[in-house]
């Protein structure tokens, strides 16, 4: 309580209420969910968070949905099971995950698979031979390895483009295109791509507009309330939260797309296990908080960078001389805590990352603790150096996922290791 006798607002509640772009993006669908708080009021992004697809359990009144830790299901007589046959087709916590998914991006189902690249895979397999896909030319070092060593060897060819420029896409557009793939923003560049105009080229030449939204989460960014057909996520970052597992979904805005990645789900199995499927479940409860907090600390890491005598340029949509600063504004409601930074070569970069105590050198991003990569070597390195000159990937590169730790450590400890 506050001296008055009013609640005292905690930080991050006030930054909430006094902060207009610390709102949850705008979009999400009326919940399905009975716990409205009155008939005409939609529940919020946290409601739908804690209470979508995590009711509690009918058997036993378990306010934690429980991990269905079983292969197979008792049938009551041939040919009659009860809604589950076999784990690999249907899991009741795969499900639950699914309806929560679903329920924070707008979308109408959600698939959920054994990794961000094995959801990426099984999206892919609704395209085939012949089938043109275009995409952003800075996407995660994975998705072209992907799509270039492996899906084109199916007869799916891919035209990189700066998705950045929406003309630049639409020109690379052809009569067999089928789907646009985007990231923004952009991995570890941080360039966006604006949805909404996308979405209208898309739209115009029915193609499928597909946006990997891993980096901010549907706390700040709604892809499909702007267009978008489809949202994929490696859940292994900010939806699950705690770096404890790997996990990938693709969120569908139609039932073909859903029963299609259902079959996939079965027929190619790389499904997510159940206790997976429950770390993210747990994971996206505080999914608000967290991007709160994450946001607040990214911005401070972001101005103290921007400031540092050592650091030649920062990469940070929440800075004002990031280019697409007003697209940042425009279509997310907060700009999240990845960071990249150049410190002008491999010797300096190298030198900081051995220095550096509070931030953990490591790959992977989004989890509560600040990770800390150097993208030419790690995420990117398959690019080879030709690759990763053509998008503008130094050697200098740092690229960093600003924890919820306190904020003064972090700082230090930056400043410390560039010192
Ligand atoms: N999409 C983005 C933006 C990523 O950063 C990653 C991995 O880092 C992936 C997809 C692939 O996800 P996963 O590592 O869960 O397979």
């Amino acid at each position: 309580m506050g001296r008055n006798g009013k609640r005292a607002f905690s930080p991050v509640e006030a930054r909430v209420k006094n902060d207009r772009s610390l709102r949850p993006a705008a979009g999400g669908p009326p919940s399905r969910n009975r716990r409205t708080v009155t008939n005409r009021r939609a529940p919020g992004f946290s409601t739908r968070a804690i209470h979508d697809g995590q009711e509690p359990d009918p058997a036993t009144g378990a306010v934690t949905v429980p991990i269905y830790a079983t292969s197979t299901y008792v049938q009551k007589e041939l040919g009659k099971d009860i809604r589950y046959d076999y784990a690999r087709a249907a899991n009741p916590t795969r499900d639950r995950l699914e309806t929560n998914l679903a329920s924070l991006e707008g979308g109408i189902s959600a698939r959920v698979f054994a990794s961000g690249m094995a959801a990426i895979n099984a999206l892919c397999t609704l395209y085939g031979r012949g089938d043109h896909v275009v995409c952003g030319h800075n996407l995660y070092g994975g998705v072209p390895r992907l799509f270039d060593r492996i899906l084109s060897g199916y007869g799916i060819e891919f035209t990189y483009v700066d998705a950045s420029q929406p003309a630049s896409v639409e020109r690379a557009l052809k009569r067999n295109t089928r789907m646009i793939y985007v990231e923004t923003p952009t991995n570890p560049l941080m360039a966006l791509t604006d949805i909404g105009r996308v979405a209208e080229i898309s739209r115009a030449k029915r193609v499928e507009l597909v946006v990997d939204n891993t980096f901010l989460s549907p706390f700040f960014q709604r892809p499909i309330a702007l267009g978008a057909d489809m949202v994929v996520h490696s859940t292994t970052k900010f939806l699950n939260g705690h770096s404890d597992g790997l996990g990938g979904v693709v969120v569908c805005t139609r039932q073909d797309q859903a029963e299609r990645l259902a079959f996939v789900q079965k027929a190619a199995g790389a499904i997510l296990s159940p206790f997976e499927c429950w770390l993210i479940l747990r994971g996206t409860k505080t999914l608000a908080v967290r991007m709160l907090q994450h946001d607040a600390n990214g911005r401070r890491v972001a101005e103290f960078l921007a400031g540092h005598r050592k650091v030649k340029k920062v990469f940070y949509p929440g800075l004002k001389d990031h280019p697409q600063h007003a697209l940042a504004k425009r279509q997310m409601s907060g700009f999240g805590s990845m960071i990249t930074f150049e410190t002008g070569s491999l010797a300096h970069a190298a030198k900081m990352l051995k220095r550096v105590r509070v931030c953990s050198l490591g790959e992977s991003l989004g989890g509560v603790e600040t990770l800390i990569s150097h993208p030419a070597t790690m995420t990117h390195a398959g690019l080879g150096v030709e690759g990763r000159a053509r998008i503008g990937i130094t050697d200098g590169m740092v690229r960093i996922s600003v924890g919820i730790e306190d904020v003064g450590d972090i700082l230090a400890d930056l400043d410390q290791a560039l010192a």
